[in-house]
């Protein structure tokens, strides 16, 4: 990492004195010539490349300039260096201090602005937008905004405090997860990523994914789980009961007041929660809402599994797992591959899979490539099925693109089948606990209606 150029050090450059200047030039230098290659900072790699780099040329160029123009070329250096040293560090994989971080402390700050006090003191634009994600339980969700700031808050306070407190940089956090809440009430905390920190995003997103984390730690009774993602439009299916207790529906209205990606618009709703003309979108998010519910459970299990052993009957609907707590690191590797097939499946059906329709064909179409997955469905492939029965004919057809059930002969099998697995996330429900079972149970049934071709 490139030392921090404090005011002394910015001094120093400005008059041209102790070799600084030129010392910060062999820094830079070094920096820059072993770059990683890093997906996550994509954007902020570009940025370097396309706007920082050519500048940095000529400051450092300045510096070998005779002695007469020495010092306009130390007052250019000392006012562009903080954000190239900040720049080139970040991509190292350095981050700010969150607790003095004054971007992080801005996000919260527009959160209570822009979000919580529309939303209570209900201006148009919140009360639409409740309106939008949350139905006719829009003011029961709204109370929540308050307890969620109340919450931002607290957990600022004590960010730093300890191990696991607060909000705590996370640099193994995996690149595209940009937060990730851990438990409910007092003891709660947010583990915070390099996509996130870095704001790769945008201030909205940033802001929005916080506000979605923070809202899991609410009370217990109180506090969001996740049904339906943003991915596919799936949150704004919920029905209102569901959608009052899921995540992505505040982060949706966080979204809209900070004038993010702006969520459907009223006819738009309204086709997606009709099914009329955007049947496929409606099946697309009943698939992704399913995959989420069973992609959690995994995750679930696979750490239950690592505290204590697992009944045998944990994987209801699978084949037993072994019994008994010599087998505990088994049934961890078990639940391993369990969750690795679930992390496919989801990341296939939320962001790699394309559903169409094309009325000369003779049969149902199916593209397949190492990640993405096109199917095209021939007029009349409905016939009469209800959108949820869809969503679970074409998720099979999913799993079975990426785990065949001929494989070719020297193929080594996946942990669990295609069938196993669709049979998991179709009877989802019954793994989750009852009160949330009966919910699940209500959405799926909500949408019952037989598809029109
Ligand atoms: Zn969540």
């Amino acid at each position: 990492m490139i030392p921090i150029p404090t005011p002394a050090i910015l001094d120093a450059i400005r008059s041209r004195t102790s070799y600084v200047a030129e010392s910060y030039v062999k820094l830079v230098n070094g920096a820059w010539r072993d770059l990683p290659d890093d997906e996550v900072l994509k954007d902020l790699r570009n940025r370097w490349t396309r706007e920082l780099s050519p500048g940095w040329v000529e400051l450092a160029g300045d510096l070998t300039k005779s002695s007469k123009e020495r010092k306009a070329s130390g007052e250019a250096m000392a006012k562009g260096l903080p954000l190239i040293v900040d720049t080139l560090n970040r991509l190292h994989g350095w981050v700010p201090d969150i607790r003095s971080n004054l971007w992080f402390e801005g996000l919260i700050q527009r959160i209570e602005k822009d979000v919580v006090n529309p939303v209570v003191r209900k201006s148009p634009a919140a009360q639409e937008s409740l309106q939008r994600c949350f139905g006719k339980n829009a003011d029961k969700a709204a109370t929540r905004f308050p307890a969620i700031l109340s919450k931002f808050k607290a957990l600022h306070a004590r960010t730093g405090k300890g191990p696991g407190m607060g909000f705590v940089y996370s640099p193994d956090l995996p690149g595209t997860m940009r937060a990730l809440a851990h438990g409910q009430g007092e003891t709660a905390w947010v583990e915070v990523g390099r996509r996130l920190l870095n704001n790769v995003d945008g201030d909205a997103e940033s802001a929005a994914a916080l506000l979605h984390e923070v809202s899991h730690t609410l009370a217990p009774g109180y506090y969001t789980i996740d049904f339906a993602y943003r991915a596919v439009n799936a949150h704004y299916l919920l029905i209102p009961e569901l959608a009052e207790v899921n995540a992505a529906n505040y982060e949706q209205v966080a979204l809209d007041l900070l004038g993010g990606k702006l969520g459907l618009s009223a006819a738009e709703l309204d086709l997606l929660r009709s099914g009329k003309g955007t049947l496929l979108e409606q099946v697309h998010a009943l698939m992704s809402s399913r995959v989420i519910r069973a992609w959690i459970q995994a995750h679930n299990l696979y750490s239950d599994s690592k505290e204590k052993p697992l009944p045998s009957t944990s994987l209801s609907g699978l084949p037993a797992i072994p019994d008994g707590t010599e087998y505990k690191e088994v049934v961890t590797g078990l639940l391993d591959e369990f969750k690795k097939q679930m992390d496919l499946l989801i990341n296939r059906v939320n962001k790699h899979l394309t559903l169409g329709r094309d009325s000369t064909l003779p049969g149902l179409k199916v593209v397949s490539t190492a990640t993405d997955t096109a199917i095209t469905l021939p007029p009349g492939w409905e016939g009469g099925r209800t959108p949820d029965q869809l969503a679970m004919a074409l998720l099979e057809v999913v799993a079975n693109e990426l785990w065949p059930p001929i494989a070719a002969p020297a193929a080594i099998p996946p942990a669990y089948t295609s069938v196993q697995i669709v049979g998991y996330v179709s009877s989802v429900q019954i793994h989750e606990t009852p009160g949330v079972r009966e919910l699940l149970q209500q959405y799926f049934d909500s949408i019952a209606k037989p598809a029109k071709a």
